[in-house]
């Protein structure tokens, strides 16, 4: 299978990863769309959210707890987590992401 996170994962491809535990990796998104921007990534791939909401329920809330952390670790208390499912939604590596946006004033338009 070729998927950019599976071998950032491995160590494949080089990334600037900010967080990991035993199942999630965090790392900066090479295109960063907010100051802090960073991608909260679960080791096991799965093409999108509720594909590893329904192999791994609790994967889920890792993930969202790991955003927390980063969230944390980079000093902001507001932050926004953002799921994409599909081409038509923006989605463009499909292997399961949490984007973790914050550093400024969110648009409060999502779209
Ligand atoms: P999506 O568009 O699927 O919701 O999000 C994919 C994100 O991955 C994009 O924001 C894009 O900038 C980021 N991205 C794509 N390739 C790489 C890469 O090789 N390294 C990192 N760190 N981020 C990447
Ligand atoms: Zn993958």
């Amino acid at each position: 299978m070729d998927c950019i996170f599976c071998a950032i994962i491995t160590g494949d491809l080089p990334a600037s990863v900010v967080h990991r535990t035993e199942r999630v990796i965090a790392i900066r998104d090479i295109n960063p769309q907010a100051p802090v921007h960073v991608l909260v990534i679960p080791i096991p791939h799965a093409p999108n959210a509720a594909a590893t909401a329904q192999s791994d329920p609790a994967l889920i809330g890792e993930m969202v707890i790991a955003a927390a952390a980063v969230a944390e670790q980079e000093g902001v208390t507001d932050y926004r987590l953002l799921f994409s499912t599909g081409v038509e939604a923006g989605q463009t590596v499909f292997h399961t992401h949490l984007h973790l946006l914050a550093g400024t004033t969110l648009a409060e338009r999502l779209v």
